[in-house]
């Protein structure tokens, strides 16, 4: 893993995954690794939001701990970048000013794609200007266990008529794995082990995260 946007530099494509990461687990690596099988992209950025405008009101790790365990996850994924751009950003985070604030520090030699899973790309019409956001950045929607893939390449075909953008649709390995089961077992008690980093389940454990 490297770390900081200016890892990014010199890339001709790279994605972006972005993500609330509470906390981070193998389907989140899973998606990063089919975009890097799939696509000509050269890295794929994690991207810890700061304060998630869709999650207000529940119950947050702080982003320096969220960040941390993206960290542990990543190590030894060579094609994996970490930035805690979005951790840092006071006040609400948006997609669309992270991605204006990329196109600005990258450069326009490098193109991005912003990586979603079916569930969020389903959500997108809820998104801060997200008829503006679709327009500035290309976007690859990856199959998430749970959500019907004819139904979702269906609803991404609409957008994609609706608004002239350009979405990729991308079919990858089932990984059965959500963060809010994740928080719900260690709640209840039961092991993780597998559905996350080694190293991250043992920050969980010492920082006596989700109790
Ligand atoms: P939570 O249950 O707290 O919402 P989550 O598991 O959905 O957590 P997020 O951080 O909300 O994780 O997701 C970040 C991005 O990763 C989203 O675009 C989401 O669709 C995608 N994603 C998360 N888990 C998977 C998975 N198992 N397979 C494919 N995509 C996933
Ligand atoms: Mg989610």
């Amino acid at each position: 893993m490297e770390c900081g946007i200016e890892c990014l530099k010199g890339c001709k494509k790279f994605a972006v995954l972005g993500g609330t990461f509470d906390p981070i687990h193998y389907g989140h690596i899973m998606a990063g690794k089919a975009v890097m099988d799939n696509t000509d992209v050269e890295k794929v950025l994690f991207l810890p939001s700061g304060d998630p405008p869709h999650k207000q009101g529940k119950n947050i790790t702080k982003g320096a701990m969220r960040g941390k365990m993206t960290c542990l996850a990543l190590e030894g994924y060579d094609d994996f970048v970490y930035s805690s751009m979005e951790i840092e950003r006071t006040g609400r985070t948006y997609t669309i000013d992270t991605v204006k604030e990329l196109k600005e520090k990258i450069g326009k030699d490098s193109e991005f794609y912003f990586v979603t899973g079916a569930d969020a790309i389903l959500l997108i019409e809820t998104w801060k200007n997200y008829k503006e956001l679709l327009g500035l950045c290309n976007f690859i929607a990856v199959t998430r266990p749970g959500y019907d893939n004819k139904s979702f390449k269906g609803f991404v075909s609409k957008l994609k008529k609706e608004y002239g953008c350009a979405i990729e649709t991308i079919e990858i390995p089932e990984v059965d794995i959500s963060s809010s089961e994740i928080r719900q077992k260690v709640e209840d008690g039961i092991n993780i082990s597998g559905l996350v980093p080694e190293k991250v389940e043992e920050y969980i454990i010492e920082n006596g995260l989700y109790k």
